[in-house]
C-alpha cells in the first residue's frame, strides 16, 4: 500500500483524477494549513498561543521551468517579510526542486543564496527540506555551501538512508543544524533501510550523535518511542531543553505537540500551505493505512 501510494504519488495522470473529488480535497485539509499564506499565518498564531512556533512550507515540488523556480522565490522571500510583519515565530522550509535543483544546480544554489540571504536579513532561518535519494548529494552539497556563507540554513537527515550516519558527522563538523526525521520517499534496498526497526535503530541512534554534539538540532517524529528515547537520552546526559526541539507536522498528534509543549519542550510544527498540496497530502497517507482506509469510505459516499 505504502509503495503504491508513492507511486501514484508522481502520477500527473491520477492527481488530475483524484482532485476531482471534493471529499479528496477536503480530507487534504486536515494535513495542509489552506491554500493561502493568510491560512498558514492564522494556524501559525494558533500554534504560538500554545508555545509553540512554526516552520512554514509553501507546496510545491519538481519544478519544470526556471520561470516557476523563480517565481517561487519571490514568494518565498516574501513569506519572510509577512512573518516580521504579523510577529509570529516562524522560519521556513523550503524544497530544492522547487528551486530548480533538477533543472540547472547553479540556478538553485542562486536562489536558495538570495532566499538565505534575505531570512538573515530579517533575522530568520532557512530549513532545507530533503527530499528523495537521488536528491541527497546535490542538496546536502547546496546547504553545506551556502550555511558556509551565511550561517542560517539547517538540512535534514533520513534515518531510513545507509549514508546518513557519514552525512550527519559531516554536517556536525561544519556546525550545521539538522532535522533528524525517519524518512517519506520510496527508496530502492540498495540505498535505505526496508525495515521499520532499522529505521527505528537508526533514528535512535543518530539522535543521539545530534543531541551530544552541537549545534541546536531538531528530533522530528510522532512516534513515541522515539520521543521517549530522546527525553531519556536528554536526561541522563544532562542535556538542557533549550539545546534540541521537537517537530511534528501539521494535522498529526496535536495532543503530543501540547503536551511536550506544557513539558516544558520547544515543540515547532511543519505547516504546509498552497494549491500544490498533491504528492504532499498522499505521503501522508502513505505513511499510515487507517488514513487510506478512512478517505476510501468517504470517497465512495461523495
Ligand atoms: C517536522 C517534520 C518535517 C519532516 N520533513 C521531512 C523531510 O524533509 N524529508 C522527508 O523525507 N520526510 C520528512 N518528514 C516525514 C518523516 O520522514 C516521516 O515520514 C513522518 O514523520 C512519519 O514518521 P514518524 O517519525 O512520525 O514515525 P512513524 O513510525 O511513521 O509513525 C509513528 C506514529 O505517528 C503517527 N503518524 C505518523 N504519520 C502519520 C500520518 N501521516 N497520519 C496520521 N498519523 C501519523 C501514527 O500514530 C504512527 O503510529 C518530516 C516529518 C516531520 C515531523
Amino acid at each position: 500500500m505504502r509503495a503504491l501510494l508513492l507511486f501514484l504519488a508522481k502520477q500527473e495522470g491520477f492527481k488530475n483524477f483524484a482532485m476531482n473529488f471534493g471529499f479528496f480535497r477536503k480530507a487534504a485539509l486536515r494535513f495542509v494549513a489552506g491554500e493561502t499564506l493568510d491560512d498558514a499565518i492564522r494556524i501559525v498564531r494558533q500554534a504560538n498561543q500554545q508555545n509553540i512556533t512554526g516552520t512554514l512550507d509553501l507546496l510545491g515540488e519538481n519544478t519544470l521551468t526556471q520561470e516557476d523556480a523563480t517565481n517561487a522565490c519571490r514568494e518565498i522571500i516574501g513569506i519572510f517579510d509577512r512573518i516580521l510583519a504579523e510577529k509570529v515565530h516562524c522560519n521556513i522550509s523550503i524544497k530544492l526542486t522547487q528551486l530548480g535543483l533538477a533543472l540547472d544546480r547553479d540556478l538553485s544554489r542562486r536562489i536558495l543564496f538570495q532566499i538565505a540571504k534575505h531570512a538573515l536579513d530579517k533575522g530568520n532561518f532557512v530549513r532545507v527540506d530533503m527530499e528523495d535519494s537521488q536528491c541527497t548529494q546535490r542538496t546536502l552539497e547546496l546547504v553545506e555551501d551556502v550555511h558556509e556563507k551565511l550561517g542560517n540554513v539547517g538540512a535534514v537527515i533520513q534515518s531510513y538512508l545507509y549514508r546518513s550516519e557519514q552525512d550527519t558527522l559531516r554536517l556536525l563538523e561544519r556546525g550545521i543544524g539538522i532535522r533528524l526525521v525517519k524518512g517519506a520517499y520510496l527508496e530502492p534496498e540498495r540505498v535505505a533501510f526496508r525495515k521499520k526497526k532499522d529505521t527505528d535503530a537508526n533514528f535512535v541512534k543518530l539522535m543521539k550523535l545530534l543531541l551530544a554534539g552541537k549545534p541546536y538540532h531538531a528530533i522530528a517524529t510522532h512516534d513515541e518511542s522515539m520521543i521517549s528515547a530522546a527525553k531519556e537520552f536528554a536526561r541522563s546526559l544532562n542535556i538542557s531543553r533549550d539545546h534540541f526541539e521537537f517537530q511534528m507536522l501539521y494535522g498529526i498528534r496535536r495532543d503530543l505537540q501540547l503536551q511536550l509543549a506544557r513539558e516544558g519542550y520547544h515543540v515547532r510544527i511543519y505547516i504546509p500551505y498552497g494549491r500544490r498540496w498533491y504528492p504532499y497530502f498522499m505521503r501522508r497517507l502513505a505513511e499510515r493505512p487507517a488514513n487510506v482506509t478512512f478517505l476510501a469510505r468517504n470517497l465512495l459516499k461523495d
